[in-house]
């Protein structure tokens, strides 16, 4: 469906039926992350409808808008052979028509990690979101945890603008050697891509030293950083320790934290990230 009228007009009727309705908000190009976020929602409803939107306001001026990887039809036969009900995906116009000037911004929480290097960017998200939740009114809607911060900013709006929308989280799914699935894997080139698994194995090292008993941050991030520096073609945008809901940062893990990292493999920006539980 490619207009918020159809799709409100459908998800309403599914409402009335007495339907429990899922959203799971995607950019397309769409790989098994994807999908599990697609099988979340099927277990907690009876309808899901998944939206494909390149969202142009979450993309800062230089980022990979105009290459973002577009496969449309291949996505919905995935997302067919998934079980999905239906699928959004409206034109730019249809989600940001002339004379739109809103723009949310969700505070403190997007101070550490990405909100630092992307300036603009989570605004662009909660905004598409609170759009999204307007139009579909989903009981539920599923984001995954490889987007941490993503998921607490939208968590706070949901909350803050009583949207009263359940959101639920999807565990990070990930390729055999460890590398996150991501959209943006599709721009490696093949020795990247046999690096990018140092991310990983970084990770690891820490969720390993944590289950040993170390607690500090710093030694924690020269572990990892030693890891992931054995990939000399990766580098070290951001490595940080957070609290999970606050974003806010930890220096000793005496609660759960939030482990999360950005690398650049040439001009491809990668990010992943591990909670460690002391
Ligand atoms: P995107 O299309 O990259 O905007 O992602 C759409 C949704 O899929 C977001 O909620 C992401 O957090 C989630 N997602 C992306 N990659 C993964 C993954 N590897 N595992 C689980 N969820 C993912």
């Amino acid at each position: 469906m490619r207009t918020a009228a159809q799709v409100g007009k459908l998800a309403e009727r599914w409402r009335r039926a007495g339907m429990r309705v899922g959203l799971v908000p995607t950019m397309g190009a769409l790989h098994k992350g994807h999908l599990s976020l697609v099988s979340l929602a099927l277990g907690e409803t009876d309808r899901v409808i998944v939206s494909i939107f390149v969202n142009p306001s979450q993309f800062g001026p230089g980022e990979d808008l105009s290459s973002y990887p577009g496969i449309f039809d291949e996505d919905l036969m995935k997302l067919e052979e998934a079980g999905a009900h239906c699928v959004f995906s409206p034109s730019v116009d249809e989600i940001y028509p002339d004379g739109f000037s809103t723009s949310i911004n969700v505070s403190g929480l997007t101070e550490t990690l990405c909100g630092k290097y992307r300036p603009g960017h989570f605004d662009g998200v909660a905004t598409v979101c609170a759009v999204l939740f307007s139009i579909v009114r989903p009981d539920i809607a599923v984001f995954g945890r490889k987007d941490a911060q993503q998921l607490a900013v939208i968590r706070r709006m949901n909350d803050d603008l009583r949207f009263g929308v359940e959101i639920l989280a999807g565990e990070i799914i990930r390729e055999s050697d460890g590398l996150a699935m991501s959209s943006r894997n599709s721009y490696l080139s093949p020795g990247e891509r046999v690096q990018a698994s140092a991310i990983y194995n970084g990770l690891s090292r820490a969720a390993e030293l944590v289950s040993e008993g170390e607690r500090d941050d710093v030694r924690i991030y020269d572990a990892v950083r030693e890891v992931i520096g054995k990939a000399p073609l990766a580098t070290i945008q951001y490595l940080e320790l957070v609290d999970p809901d606050t974003m806010k940062p930890l220096s000793k893990l005496t609660t759960p934290g939030l482990l999360a990292v950005a690398v650049y493999f040439g001009h491809t920006r990668l990010i992943d990230n591990v909670i460690l539980k002391p």
